[in-house]
Formats: structure tokens, sequence, C-alpha cells
């Protein structure tokens, strides 16, 4: 595992990643988008929907969120993402979620628990799970082609089967993304 070469810090994040069958689902998508929004279209590969974001944290704080991550033991789940949306005050047009499932509001909220309890600074903005599908992208010109309301998302269904922990770094074309930890989430046990 190759963690930072250059200082001192890390920018990480926990992060629900999709499969790669889900990741070119999503990005046919924001390629269907690219054509009225414009703007940048997240690459296939960096797809995600952050959990906790932690930001800017020593190198040697890094091993305790490996063990904190370690320790949860909440449930798999299904998401649908079925919200279509584009934020006017980022520019980000993505795809979340109408209903946001039990299952994933209390993984978020073990993680932002121990999170805080291992002493890290966390956001406090309320949790809105999203996947980022465009960057830079024209939302007034296409309210009508993505509003929620009038045009609901064909969703992409997503099973969450375990989480990540991703080191973020400015690269030549935009963030990097590197994958240093993922934790499987409990199986359903099968009923009888
Ligand atoms: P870029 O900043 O280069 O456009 P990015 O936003 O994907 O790319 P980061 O800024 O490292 O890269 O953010 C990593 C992830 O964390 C992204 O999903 C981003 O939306 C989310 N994120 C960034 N800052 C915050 C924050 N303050 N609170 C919650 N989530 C955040
Ligand atoms: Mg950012």
């Amino acid at each position: 595992m190759s963690l930072d070469s250059r200082g001192e810090k890390a920018r990480v994040f926990f992060a629900l990643w999709p499969d790669a069958a889900n990741a070119a689902r999503l990005h046919a998508i924001a390629q269907q988008w690219h054509r009225s929004l414009g703007g940048r279209v997240t690459r296939e590969d960096t797809l995600h929907a952050t959990l906790v974001f932690i930001g800017d944290i020593a190198l040697d704080r890094l091993q305790s969120l490996l063990d904190l991550a370690e320790g949860i033991q909440t449930p798999s789940f299904d998401i649908d993402f079925d919200a279509r949306g584009c934020w006017k005050h980022n520019h980000i047009a993505y795809l979340g979620m109408r209903q946001l499932p039990e299952a994933l509001q209390n993984l978020h909220f073990e993680l932002a628990a121990r999170v805080g309890e291992a002493g890290f600074s966390i956001e406090k903005r309320p949790f809105s799970p999203h996947i980022t599908l465009i960057r830079k992208a024209a939302c007034d010109n296409a309210a009508r082609d993505i509003s929620i309301n009038k045009n609901p998302a064909e969703p992409v269904t997503w099973m969450v089967r375990d989480f990540v922990l991703v080191k973020s770094s400015i690269g030549a074309n935009g963030s990097r993304y590197e994958q240093i930890g993922r934790w499987p989430l409990l199986e359903d046990k099968p009923t009888s």
C-alpha cells in the first residue's frame, strides 16, 4: 500500500464504490446527460458515493481509521439511485435517491460516530448521499431534462456489500483516488 510520499498529510473519505457493471451503467447515464449539460463527466473508475468525508489528516492517523472501520457490523443493503439532480450552487449533476435506506443511514451514522470518537473533525452538513456524474454542469440548461419531479430516473439499483476508505490527491486531470481499505458489510442470513 503506498500512501503519500510527498507530504505528511492525506485527504481521505469513506465511500461506497460501484462494481464494474454498475459503474458502466452510471457512466452511460453521465454520457447521456453530458449532451445537454456539458461539463466534465466523472471518469468511470472514479464514480462513488461519499459516506463520510474526513479531509486532510496526518499520515500517522490513517491506521486509526483502518482500525475503526474494522469494527463496523452493519448489514448489506440495496440502494435505488432513482433521483436525478443538478445543484446550481456547485454545478454538480448527480444521481441520488428519493428514499434514504435505513441501513445506509445507519452505516453513515455508525462510521461518523466512530470517526468523531477517534478525534477527527467531521463534516457537519446533513448526509446527502449522491454520485457525482458531471462537474461544471450547465444545470440551468437542463432543468427540463433532468428534473427530479418531471422526469424520474430509471433507477440504478446497486447492491452495497462493502465500503472503502479512499485517499484523494490532486492529479493532472482532477482528483486521483486510491482505495486504501475495503470492508465487507454483514450478509443477510438465509431465511429458512
Ligand atoms: P475535485 O475536488 O477535484 O472536483 P472531488 O470533489 O471528487 O474532486 P475531493 O474534493 O477529494 O474530490 O472529495 C472527495 C469526495 O468527498 C467527493 O465525493 C466529494 O464530493 C466529497 N467531499 C468533498 N468535500 C466534502 C465536504 N466538505 N463534505 C462532504 N463531502 C465532501
Ligand atoms: Mg472536491
